[in-house]
């Protein structure tokens, strides 16, 4: 029995907090794409490298060098229990690529949990946390950009029903309440 999921939702919704939590219950591996390459950037590694210039310019990674290395974290033993997928897939590509990655070994996603909150929330919460130069307006504008990227892969875990809604505008308690909830009815489905 394993339980597989990937976490969606715009910055200031909370992914992060849930994230940890979701980790410190059932005990998976979390597994970052953006934690991954900042580790490779701090080690300098190869991957390191090839990521820095991307990340620097808060442009993506290619999708080759992304889904390799997220196949070689699949491909490792303790993701046989399950795994908590964060910052991965960002577009359709990769989504369709972890499929792929997953459906050579018999296994699929089996819940995608998509935090949501107003613009509004998502302003207010990342000025709270914010850097000098953030105003409204450019916080505002990195969240549709954001919003425009996460909408068609909320779309492509839909048509596969497999797509969980969940109000991050919440109190984090309450949140992961139902997200504890939605997840132990996956791992006994
Ligand atoms: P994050 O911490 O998830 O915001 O990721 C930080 C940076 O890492 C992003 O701005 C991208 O440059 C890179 N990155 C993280 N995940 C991905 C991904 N799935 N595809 C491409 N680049 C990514």
């Amino acid at each position: 029995m394993s339980l597989n999921i990937m976490l969606l939702g715009l910055p200031g919704v909370g992914k992060g907090t849930q994230a940890a939590k979701i980790v410190e219950e059932y005990n998976l591996p979390h597994i970052s794409t953006g934690d991954m390459f900042r580790a490779a950037m701090a080690n300098e590694t190869e991957l390191g490298l090839k990521a820095k210039s991307f990340m620097d310019a808060g442009n993506l990674v290619p999708d080759e060098v992304t889904n390799g290395i997220v196949a070689e974290r699949l491909a490792e033993e303790d993701t046989k229990v399950g795994f908590i997928l964060d910052g991965f897939p960002r577009n359709l590509d990769q989504a369709k690529a972890l499929d792929e990655m997953l459906a050579k070994d018999g296994r699929s996603l089996d819940g995608v949990l998509y935090f949501t909150a107003d613009t509004d929330v998502l302003v207010d919460r990342m000025m709270a946390r914010g850097r000098a130069d953030d105003t409204p307006e450019v916080i505002k504008n990195r969240l549709d950009v954001n919003g425009k990227l996460t909408e068609p892969i909320a779309k492509f875990y839909a048509q596969k029903g497999i797509l969980n809604k969940i109000d991050g505008a919440r109190e984090l308690d309450v949140v992961f309440a139902d997200v504890k909830t939605l997840l132990d009815n996956l791992k006994n489905a």
